[in-house]
């Protein structure tokens, strides 16, 4: 009698449930939405931090009203390199420090990018490091380590990418085995600039579009990169929405890492305040177009930076002054800050594994 009432309940409550489920996956599948996925390398929370204390701007964080953390940790170590952590990113799937889109046998694991293509997304990438380092390379490549950079750039023409931009040149055009992947990749349908980011090329109907604007890393910040970071945001998100798909880009702010690796602070500030200047450009595209979600997240920690309290003059310990400093050359173990805005942003609330976010952002598509 009362497993009989029971099952009736049962079954009222799936077929209430029904609908409502079916309406959800309708909207779904007729809506996919743009995603903007922007990754600080080495930003922990107190770099988010920072923000406040040396950006005498608008802090574009602050427009932000979901937040969530991630773990880090990689397969095989308690501290992840940006290798394997690129990968978690991109691909769902935890793996050894160095791997580049390969699991811990070193098999490849298909990346969003190629997930997301298979659904008419348009896709693009965009780096202040080598595009073949290891944060952008695992959205395009398979690599069972990140140092070989010429077998990660002879991937990119076969790549699904649509719109890339950073340094790495070299690694198409002066490599050890003589071979010009410039060619291959204008074969394939790229225009190409290593001069500048042109707009203007961003017009030509039916090209995708490569700009390669150093031999290696661009610029730090601080030695006059300019704006480049939020030019390229900006001109990478008009370019794939001029494209009737939805599309899913990728920003790096790979140099956040490396003012963390040199425990130099005016170089990781310079860094953050040009990486909150990226994330405004991918707000503003996002309130304009509704459909777009921004997520905002970090690969690792990087130099255990920390806030602490400066010094008066005799010597004492002063709550008035910030002094930043560093506690290791390396990455660390801390969580990191994940910031979501738009559509389903909710989702991103809570603490969970790197993978989840890759999980997350699939789900959006469904
Ligand atoms: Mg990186
Ligand atoms: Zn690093």
């Amino acid at each position: 009698m009362k497993i009989n009432y029971l099952l009736t309940l049962l079954a009222f409550v799936t077929a209430c449930q029904a609908p409502a489920d079916k309406k959800e996956e309708h909207t779904h599948s007729h809506h996919p939405p743009n995603i903007i996925l922007l990754v600080g390398d080495g930003m922990g929370v107190a770099q988010l931090s920072s923000l406040y204390y040396f950006k005498n701007e608008e802090i574009h964080m602050d427009r932000f009203d979901v937040t969530g953390l991630s773990k880090t940790s990689s397969a095989k170590q308690k501290i992840t390199d940006s290798g394997a952590s690129g990968t978690a990113l991109s691909s769902g799937t935890k793996t050894y420090n160095g791997a580049i889109g390969v699991d811990i046998d070193t098999s490849n694991v298909k990346n969003i990018v190629e997930l997301l293509s298979e659904q008419d997304y348009t896709t693009g990438i965009i780096s202040t490091s080598s595009i073949t380092h290891a944060t952008p390379a695992s959205f395009f490549a398979h690599s069972a380590s990140r140092n070989d950079e010429d077998f990660i750039a002879s991937q990119l023409h076969e790549s699904q990418i649509d719109f890339f931009t950073g340094g790495g040149l070299k690694h198409f055009n002066k490599r050890k085995d003589q071979r010009n992947y410039i060619d291959s990749l204008t074969q394939h349908g790229f225009e190409i600039d290593t001069t500048q980011l042109s707009p203007s090329l961003a017009q030509i109907e039916g090209k995708k579009l490569g700009f390669l604007l150093e031999d290696g890393a661009l610029p730090k910040k601080i030695d006059g990169r300019g704006d480049f970071l939020p030019n390229a945001t900006a001109l990478a998100a008009e370019f794939l929405n001029q494209k009737k798909a939805p599309f899913f880009l990728m920003v790096e702010g790979s140099q956040i890492d490396w003012g963390g690796h040199e425990n130099n602070h005016d170089y990781l500030v310079g860094e953050m305040i040009d990486f909150d200047n990226a994330i405004g450009k991918a707000l503003d595209f996002a309130q304009e177009h509704k459909n777009t979600i921004v997520i905002v997240t970090a690969d690792h920690e990087t130099g255990g930076y920390a806030l602490r309290s400066g010094e008066n003059s005799e010597g004492n310990t002063d709550y008035d002054k910030v002094a930043p400093s560093f506690s290791t050359h390396g990455h660390t173990a801390a969580i990191v800050p994940v910031l979501a805005f738009g559509p389903q942003a909710k989702s991103f609330t809570g603490i969970y594994e790197n993978t989840e976010i890759f999980n997350k952002l699939i789900n959006l598509t469904q």
